[in-house]
């Protein structure tokens, strides 16, 4: 079991960025409003999260860590029709096959938390513990058990870089939620909660929340909107390209495409757009289930929605800049 976890672990954790996407994504669906990443050493000594979601109960702290174990899907058409950004429940059990792992808890009405520990086989029986309402995960030392894994990863700096990005995908799809991102010891990001647009502003700068276009576009089963840079503020390389699917990031040919096309006579060659948009369409038209790291997806509908983003960019950049 301990074995089938760390393969399984090979494909959702490869780094404490992938760790640290799964953890956060946990804390959004539970409902958090305030959600604190603390790291150390680029987050391979220790990924320490902590949100004010809905909490686990006691006697549910083994099974969240327990692989394929759920609480967010019960159907097979739950999986057709997915609102969570979880549902296969894999994702704790691979990250405690891995590291020395701590999930504290506390639901609300209890008078305290509870605490269960987890290394290798031995996981530890719940305990009482300390915690204002919501649950405390920490990792620590990440592949400390396989050196082989261990040696794959890069300098403090590089793991910092991808736990920043995954923190940034996170918090620009989550304008209402308030998010602290700490590198040992210092405070790197503060968002408190706000709207979307200001949100883009805060993670991705004030000059670009102010030299880009808004985009707002409604069709009877769809909307786009957010910001996209004017060609004038085009970017020498693909560092803010920022796509969301019901708020979940995604990575996508068809969605690319249809942004270059509408950009093509206007932006040089060796420029890329930069942009933050954010897609709402059906979830029974978009298929999320394609891979464990989840930034492809499949869509029903992708000429109507290829011709519907190069029109609402389009239109975006026709509008004379402010
Ligand atoms: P999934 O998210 O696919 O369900 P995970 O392995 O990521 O699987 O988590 C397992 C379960 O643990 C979740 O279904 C949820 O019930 C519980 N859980 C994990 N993190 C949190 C959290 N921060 N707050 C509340 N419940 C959580
Ligand atoms: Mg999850």
């Amino acid at each position: 079991e301990l074995l089938i976890n760390q393969i399984a672990a090979g494909e959702v954790v490869e780094r404490p960025a992938s760790a640290l996407k799964e953890i956060l994504e946990n804390s959004i669906d539970a409902g958090a409003k305030k959600i604190t990443v603390q790291l150390q050493q680029g987050g391979v000594k220790q990924i320490r999260v902590t949100d004010d979601g809905s909490g686990i109960a006691k006697d549910e702290l083994l099974l969240a860590l327990t692989r394929h174990s759920t609480s967010k899907i019960s159907t097979l058409e739950d999986l057709h029709r997915i609102t969570s950004l979880g549902f296969r429940g894999e994702a704790l059990a691979s990250i405690a096959a891995v590291s020395r792992l701590t999930l504290t808890s506390r639901q609300a009405g209890q008078n305290h938390a509870w605490q269960i520990g987890i290394e290798g086989k031995a996981v530890s029986q719940p305990e009482p513990a300390a915690l204002a309402g919501g649950t405390m995960l920490d990792v620590n030392d990440m592949y400390f058990n396989i050196p082989a894994r261990r040696k794959f990863l890069k300098s403090e700096a590089t793991e910092f870089a991808h736990c920043d990005e995954t923190f940034k995908r996170l918090a620009l799809s989550q304008a209402g939620i308030e998010f602290v991102l700490q590198h040992n010891g210092t405070v790197r990001r503060l968002l408190r909660a706000t709207s979307s647009t200001q949100r883009i502003a805060a993670v991705l700068g004030e000059e670009f929340g102010q030299t880009a276009a808004p985009v707002d576009e409604q069709s009877a089963d769809m909307r786009l909107h957010g910001l996209v840079a004017l060609p004038a503020y085009a970017r020498s390389s693909r560092d803010a390209q920022y796509f969301f699917v019901n708020n979940r990031f995604v990575s996508d040919k068809l969605i690319s495409h249809a942004l270059r096309e509408a950009y093509r006579d206007v932006l040089h060659l060796d420029k890329h757009p930069a942009f933050a948009l954010f897609l709402e369409i059906d979830p029974e038209s978009v298929d999320v289930n394609v891979h464990p790291t989840k930034t492809e997806v499949r869509f029903r509908e992708a000429r109507a929605l290829h011709q519907f983003i190069f029109h609402a960019i389009n239109k975006a950049l026709a509008t004379p800049s402010r």
